[in-house]
C-alpha cells in the first residue's frame, strides 16, 4: 500500500474541509501585545494554549525517536479514537472491526459516530482469530481495524499484528496504552513501513497523568495532517501540556515508578496464586491482572464492602476480576481483604 492511497480512505467531506484557523494559527510569534484572540488581559490561565503543542511534541520526538510531523496529541487517547472514526468512517455506511473482549470505548465511539463495529472474539488464548477475520477483510465499507495490545482487559499482547497490517487495505490502529509495562516491542518504529498504521499511546498509564488527559497518535505525516485538520483548535489545555512536559523531563522518576509497579505485579501474582478463591491468573503485559475467581460477583461485592474496588469483568470473561497493580501498601490491603472473603 502506498501512502497516497490513504486519501481514498478519508471521508470526502474531511478531504475537502476548510479547517478552522485560530488566532494563534494566523500569528504564531511570541512577542507583542496580543489583542487578537478576545482573551482577558488579566489572570494566569487567560491565554489560549499552543494549538500545536510544539514544545511537547519536540520533547516527545526526541524521547520516542519519531519526527514531530508524525505526532498528534489529543485530549486523552479517547479523543484520538473519536477523531479516527470521524476521519475515515462515513456515518451510517462504513464499518470498523475489533477483537473482543477489549477496551469499551471503541464500541461507544463507533456508536456515537453511527459506525457499525464488527466484534470478533479473541481465541481461547486471547489471540486474533485469523480464520474469522479473513471473512471481513474484503468488505469495502470496512475502513478501520482497532487492535489493543497489550489488550484491556485480557492483559496480554496480541501476536501477528503485522499480518493484519499487510492483509488489510484500510486503517489499523494499534492501541499501546499499556506498552510501557510490556516486554513486547512497540509498533512505533513501524509507521514508515506500514502507511495504514496508527499507533496510539497515552500519558494516563505509565506516565501517571490520567488526570491531565494527554494521548498521542503516531503515524505518517499524511494521516497526522488529517488529525490536525479536524481537531478542536485548542484541544490540549496549557496546564495539561505543561504537566506532560514536566513528566517527560523526569525520565529517572518514570523508570523508578515503573519498576516498582512491575515488581509489585510479580508480588501480587505470587500472593494471589496462594489464595483459595483464585482459580487462574492470566499472563500480563500491563499494569493490571485478569484474575479468574471462584465467584467474581460475590468476591467483587465483598471487596467493595471492605472498601477495595476492583473491576468486575464477569460479563466479558466469566468469573474474572480486573485488578490494577497499586502501591505496595494498597496491594497489601487488597491481599488482606481477599484473605477475608
Ligand atoms: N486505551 C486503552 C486500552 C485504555 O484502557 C484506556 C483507558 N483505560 C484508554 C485507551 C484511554 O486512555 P486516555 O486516558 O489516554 O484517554
Amino acid at each position: 500500500m502506498l501512502k497516497e492511497e490513504i486519501n481514498k480512505l478519508v471521508r470526502k467531506n474531511i478531504l475537502s474541509l476548510n479547517p478552522y484557523s485560530s488566532a494563534r494559527d494566523e500569528f504564531s510569534g511570541t512577542e507583542g501585545i496580543f489583542l487578537d484572540a478576545n482573551e482577558n488581559p488579566f489572570g494566569e490561565l487567560n491565554r489560549y494554549p499552543d494549538p500545536h503543542q510544539k514544545e511537547l511534541k519536540q520533547k516527545l520526538s526526541a524521547i520516542k525517536n519519531v519526527p514531530v510531523e508524525n505526532i498528534f496529541i489529543g485530549n486523552g487517547s479517547d479523543e484520538v479514537i473519536d477523531l479516527t472514526f470521524r476521519i475515515f468512517c462515513n456515518p451510517g455506511k462504513d464499518k470498523a472491526l475489533t477483537f473482543t473482549p477489549t477496551y469499551g470505548m471503541y464500541e461507544v465511539s463507533a456508536e456515537i459516530n453511527d459506525v457499525e463495529l464488527i466484534k470478533i472474539p479473541l481465541t481461547n488464548a486471547f489471540q486474533i482469530d485469523f480464520d474469522t477475520l479473513e471473512n471481513y477483510l474484503d468488505d469495502e465499507n470496512l475502513k478501520l481495524i482497532i487492535i489493543c495490545s497489550p489488550n484491556n482487559p485480557t492483559a496480554n499482547s496480541l501476536e501477528n499484528i503485522p499480518e493484519v497490517l499487510q492483509k488489510f487495505k484500510g486503517i489499523v490502529i494499534v492501541d499501546e496504552a499499556y506498552i510501557d509495562f510490556s516486554n513486547s516491542g512497540s509498533f512505533l518504529a513501524k509507521i514508515d513501513q506500514y502507511p495504514n498504521l496508527i499507533v496510539m499511546q497515552t500519558f494516563s498509564k505509565a506516565w501517571g497523568l490520567a488526570a491531565a488527559r494527554v494521548g498521542m497518535s503516531y503515524s505518517n505525516d499524511l494521516i497526522i495532517s488529517f488529525f490536525n485538520k479536524i481537531k478542536p483548535p485548542y484541544n490540549v489545555s496549557d496546564p495539561n501540556q505543561k504537566a506532560a512536559l514536566k513528566a517527560l523531563e523526569d525520565k529517572v522518576g518514570f523508570e523508578k515508578r515503573k519498576s516498582i509497579i512491575l515488581d509489585q505485579r510479580n508480588w501480587l501474582q505470587n500472593q494471589l496464586d496462594d489464595l483459595a478463591v483464585v482459580i487462574k491468573i492470566y499472563p500480563t503485559d500491563a499494569n493490571f491482572l485478569l484474575v479468574e475467581m471462584t465467584d467474581a460477583n460475590r468476591i467483587y461485592n465483598e471487596l467493595v464492602d471492605q472498601k477495595v474496588i476492583t473491576r468486575n469483568r464477569h460479563t466479558v470473561v466469566a468469573n474474572c476480576l480486573r485488578i490494577t497493580v497499586g502501591s505496595p501498601e494498597e496491594n497489601q490491603v487488597l491481599i488482606k481483604a481477599l484473605k477475608k472473603v
